[in-house]
């Protein structure tokens, strides 16, 4: 059972039940969580495309070093499969990673996921999706789920003379192995919750480093404490304790971060102090610490958890540059002050092009509408899932799903259980097709414009959550209210359809591998 959801069949079922063919696209976080409650529905005729070589999402695309969660890792883990060996209060990306494959293999899911094989276009035809890889396969689904995550195409910035450097460049997602930059000249640019865990291991091994920060960041000071062998033991010989401490971080994140960085006061003004006082202790010298010093509220951009960053940029061999950036040259960095940062390597450390979703992938729903042509004007989605006229198909963590720092497996964890609700009436014969309506979809987010305007996010900073109108991609209402509004499908919001039964002859095309 996912937490708080209880994962119950409609009753009472129409038998014989039927069977859906679906197709998950991406076995990160989401693919795999998809595919462990697929099958416990009883729903085994799954195909997995991978693009990669492995499972794990970001937490296998992202090997920079100090790669680490920011939410508490006996928090960011599937509900039913809690961990008590995480080394740390945020475990450490390679351990994260460690965790998917762990599970994936526990559960069956690995061996049946279709590695190396990106899906290149999925086109829909009156309850069926056409699904094309880059292998020049065809597989014919039911249902399709986008598993694709949100932050997995890396931001490179266009900054003038960017192809003239002459050194080792690279951008935190794609970190380089090969280069060594001990007693290098390294450059990074950016100043988010990826810099502040990089920079600290890059100022260890440079012999200098250059911080080329655009927006100062507020720092909420959480140390990433170990946990003891004695306190695993404790956590591995008593599940309770496990389920508790999930249960202390849960209340924690969902009352007082989470509510915090949605703008509810009293946590706001909690939030604000904590990351005042942390920044004038952490900060002796006073220029620094004005350099350090944002102009916007605390929360308005994602909120960095660290406890390195500050003590990183204080280092002699470290020099925070706040001048802006004028160009790249093949020889390191020109500020607009005409001064050259000469550098040997320089890391991109500039975020990631949150709004592609499943994108590239050319997508077609009904009519042949281009996914493009349906994102043109604004990147929206119904309950973060559905989209008009892309029937029978779902998005996991949509546009605006995330809540500030919250975690995602939870937020996952209720769209998993809301769509499982969804293929169970298909299951018993309610529709072939299932799709929203425009009027649910548009009154949907006027509903979270409404809440959009109480947040801090559009407290006049610039960050990755807005949208080209200035709009979040975030959820704007508290943990409590999206586990409620995801709880149970709205049918009267769908438009349903049933369609005559397609014989043999009808239908030649190839079908999909069953999983289980
Ligand atoms: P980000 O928050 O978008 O930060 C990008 C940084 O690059 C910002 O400091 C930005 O400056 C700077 N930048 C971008 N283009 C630039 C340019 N042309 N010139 C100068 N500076 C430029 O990206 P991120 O740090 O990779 O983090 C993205 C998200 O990934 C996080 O918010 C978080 O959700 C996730 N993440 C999570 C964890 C975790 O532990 N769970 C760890 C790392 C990342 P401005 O602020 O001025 O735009």
């Amino acid at each position: 059972m996912i937490e708080g959801v209880p994962m119950t069949i409609l009753s009472p079922p129409k038998l014989p039940l039927r069977s859906p063919k679906v197709i998950l696209i991406g076995a990160g976080m989401t693919g795999i969580l998809m595919t462990i409650k697929l099958r416990e529905t009883g729903i085994t005729d799954i195909t997995i495309l991978e693009k990669k070589e492995s499972l794990g999402g970001t937490w296998r695309e992202n090997t920079y070093p100090g790669l680490a969660c920011d939410v508490p890792s006996h928090m960011y883990t599937y509900s039913f499969e809690p961990n008590p060996e995480w080394s740390h209060l945020c475990a450490h990306g390679s351990e994260i990673r460690e965790y998917f494959e762990r599970v994936g293999r526990k559960y069956g899911v690995t061996e049946k996921v279709l590695f190396n094989e990106a899906v290149t276009r999925s086109i829909y035809d009156e309850g069926q999706w056409t699904v094309t890889s880059s292998k020049g396969n065809t597989y014919i689904a039911d249902f399709i789920i986008n598993c694709t995550g949100i932050l997995h195409h890396p931001a490179k910035p266009d900054i003038k003379g960017i192809e003239t450097f002459d050194g080792d460049m690279f951008h935190t997602a794609e970190w380089n192995h090969t280069v060594d930059l001990a007693g290098k000249r390294v450059g990074v640019i950016g100043t988010g919750s990826t810099a502040a865990q990089v920079i600290p291991e890059v100022a260890k091994a440079a012999s200098k480093l250059s911080v080329f920060q655009r927006t100062p960041q507020w720092i909420f000071p959480w140390a990433n404490k170990t946990v003891s062998e004695k306190s695993k033991k404790k956590l591995r010989d008593n599940p309770n304790r496990v389920r508790r401490l999930r249960n202390l971080y849960v209340w924690m994140m969902a009352n007082l971060l989470t509510k915090a960085t949605a703008g509810h006061q009293p946590q706001r003004a909690l939030l604000s102090v904590t990351c005042q006082l942390n920044l004038k202790l952490s900060i002796k010298d006073k220029s620094l610490r004005k350099k350090l010093t944002p102009d916007y509220a605390v929360g308005c951009k994602r909120l960095v958890v660290n406890k390195t960053f500050y003590k990183a940029v204080q280092r002699n061999n470290v020099d925070l540059v706040t001048e802006g950036i004028a160009e790249i040259t093949p020889k390191g960095i020109k500020t607009r002050d005409g001064k050259e940062h000469e550098l040997d390597a320089l890391v991109l450390s500039t975020g990631f092009q949150n709004f592609n979703f499943m994108r590239p992938m050319d997508m077609r729903g009904k009519g042949g509408l281009k996914i493009d042509d349906a994102w043109s004007k604004k990147i929206q989605a119904y309950r973060s899932m559905f989209l008009p006229n892309f029937p029978n198909s779902f998005l996991m963590l949509g546009p605006n799903t995330p809540i500030g720092n919250y975690s995602v497996i939870a937020m996952s964890e209720v769209q998993c259980a809301y769509i499982l609700k969804i293929i169970c009436r298909w299951q018993q014969g309610d529709f072939d097709e299932i799709d929203v309506k425009p009027s649910a979809f548009k009154s949907f987010n006027e509903y979270l414009k409404a809440g959009m305007s109480k947040t801090v996010w559009v407290g006049g900073c610039q960050s990755w959550y807005l949208d080209d109108d200035g709009d979040p991609a975030l959820w704007p209402y508290s943990w409590q209210q999206w586990k409620k509004e995801m709880k149970e499908p709205k049918m009267g919001d769908f438009i349903t359809k049933k369609f005559p039964i397609k014989t043999e002859n009808t239908n030649k095309k190839k079908k999909v591998a069953a999983v289980a």
